[in-house]
């Protein structure tokens, strides 16, 4: 039920971290993967290690900023493998780590998060979609973050942005569902990657494992990022072909605690 046996997804944000962790899951459960990110060494770099590269695994230079660009990653798809069955829009940047309240956060860094959180979520959608509709299905999976459901830790534009996500993937699962196309997020939290520990200031890995291990479920463990990618797995498989709409929160029980981050 969890394999992905001739289907075709594409991953962005996959150089690194929960992408990267997803496409070597999607390679081992049968699919066929495409790769996007602005990262274009470390990409590169990635496809060779899940290997053989290029039938199975493939990598495309994509800002999701850009809609041109968005648009060539899904063409370039479609002319290699003739269809794409599922999308992970996963890229996204933390954003600057102030903690100056709404006064003190600048406007530029808020339309920065915006731009590649949500508009590039909504370009990845909107292109996976002029070619899912016609073929009459499809799994459209977003990435947003524990931080689109507990509030007070993180700055202002993440948690929008986020919060942005989940709107959207409620909107689009009623639209595209009378396509057969399902709509899903998945919110992570504290997965040790290079935008926790770099972008959001998580700089010792120490400072993470002691926040996750406040929560009784993860009893001491880091969230790791191929729990994220099992998730991930299963929205893109048939055996998670009744739900859409849904924002599957992955953190352990964290969003339930009191345990505050700052
Ligand atoms: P990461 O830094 O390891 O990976 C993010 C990838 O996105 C990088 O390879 C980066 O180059 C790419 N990227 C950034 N901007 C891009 C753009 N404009 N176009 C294409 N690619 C771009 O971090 P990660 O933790 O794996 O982040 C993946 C997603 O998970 C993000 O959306 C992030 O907000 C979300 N998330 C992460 C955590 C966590 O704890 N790590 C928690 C909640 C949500």
């Amino acid at each position: 039920m969890f394999r992905l046996e001739g289907k075709v997804a594409i991953i962005t944000g996959g150089a690194s971290g929960i992408g990267e962790a997803t496409a070597r899951l999607f390679v081992q459960n049968g699919a066929k993967v495409i790769i996007a990110d602005i990262q274009d060494e470390l990409g590169h770099k990635v496809c060779q290690d899940i290997g053989p590269p290029e039938d199975i695994i493939s990598y495309v230079h994509c800002d999701v900023t850009d809609e041109n660009d968005v648009v060539g990653l899904v063409d370039a798809a479609i002319s290699k493998h003739g269809k794409v069955d599922i999308i992970f829009a996963n890229a996204g940047i933390p954003g600057a780590q102030n903690r100056k309240g709404i006064v003190g956060t600048d406007y530029a860094d808020l339309k920065r998060v915006f731009e590649t959180n949500v508009y590039g979520t909504f370009l990845c959608a909107k292109h996976a979609a002029r070619v899912m509709i016609p073929a009459k299905k499809g799994s459209i999976v977003f990435t947003s973050s524990v931080a689109s459901v507990t509030y007070g830790d993180v700055p202002h534009p993440y948690v929008a942005s986020k919060c942005a996500v989940v709107g959207l993937t409620k909107n689009l699962c009623v639209e595209l569902g009378k396509y057969g196309i399902r709509v899903n997020c998945v919110s992570p939290f504290g997965v040790a990657t290079p935008m926790l520990m770099n972008g959001m200031g998580f700089n010792e890995k120490s400072k993470a494992e002691v926040f996750v291990s406040e929560i009784a479920t993860l009893k001491g463990e880091t969230v790791d990022a191929n729990d994220v990618a099992e998730a991930v797995l299963f929205l893109g498989s048939n055996a998670s072909k009744y739900l859409s709409g849904q924002n599957l929160v992955i953190d352990g029980g964290y969003s339930l605690t009191n345990v505050a981050l700052g």
